[in-house]
């Protein structure tokens, strides 16, 4: 059994069908991308894994148990978490507040501290701000800030929605650059990105959205070989 699974999920917008079929694994310690246009799903795939939208129809479960009976709080506490643009952080709370919420369901608050200090060091940028509204951040350490808030989250399966993007090229560097050490610490992510280059030379396997479908898979190496994935979504 995966960590993840999703079998022939669909999601409709009253009349409009935002994603009609889509089935996709992640194991423990794996990176998995999610690449598509813009429009595909992506954005709603993750949106009713984290239980913030019911689906129509399809299954989903979490380490065994099924998520679509699960309320979008208990779906953190059992570690699936939801790492939402950079621009998503609550611009008028500080840094340290907006780390804080990242927490707030966990009841080990010696080791919370501990992560939180850890992560300060870690990202001094945060470490200098911490007082400073996040707003006042540029997009890239933003989108650090949503990362670290996850962290605190303890997942054991981080989805990171579009981490790259609207961020000048040497940002997305670094923001791939952190994808890449959690990756070499163990972590298990699903990563949804529309920078389909970046996001498949990092994965360990991917996935193509196309219209609400998940057309192909394979490896990351795979994909960025695919005739049709070059085409449609790498330029080339
Ligand atoms: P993007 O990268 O542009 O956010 P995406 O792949 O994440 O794209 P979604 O945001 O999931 O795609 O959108 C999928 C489809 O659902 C699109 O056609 C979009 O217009 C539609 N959609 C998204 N949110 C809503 C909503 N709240 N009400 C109606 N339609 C919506």
């Amino acid at each position: 059994m995966s960590l993840l699974e999703v079998e022939h999920l669909s999601v409709a917008y009253g009349a409009i069908a935002a994603v009609r079929d889509v089935s996709l694994t992640v194991e423990e310690g794996e990176l998995v991308a999610l690449i598509g246009a813009n429009g595909a799903g992506k954005t709603t795939t993750l949106a009713c894994l984290s239980g913030v939208i019911k689906p129509r129809g399809g299954r989903a479960s979490f380490d065994g148990r099924d998520l679509f009976r699960m309320r979008p709080p208990l779906v953190v506490g059992a570690g699936l978490v939801q790492v939402p643009e950079g621009r998503e952080v609550f611009a008028r709370m500080t840094v340290s507040e907006n780390l804080a919420l990242g927490s707030w369901h966990r009841r080990d608050r010696g080791a919370v501290r501990h992560e939180t200090a850890e992560l300060l060091d870690r990202f001094p940028i945060l470490g200098r701000r911490q007082g400073q509204p996040a707003g006042l951040l540029s997009g890239g350490e933003q989108q650090i800030l949503a990362i670290a808030r996850g962290l605190l989250a303890a997942p054991r399966l981080m989805m990171l929605d579009e981490p790259s993007l609207g961020l000048a090229p040497q940002l997305v560097d670094e923001v791939f650059s952190i994808v890449a050490s959690l990756q070499a610490a163990g972590r298990t992510i699903l990563l949804v990105e529309q920078n389909a280059l970046r996001a498949l030379r990092a994965a360990d396997r991917a996935y193509v959205l196309a219209e609400g479908v998940t057309t192909l898979s394979g490896s990351g190496r795979e994909l960025l070989a695919d005739p049709g994935v070059r085409t449609a979504y790498l330029g080339l």
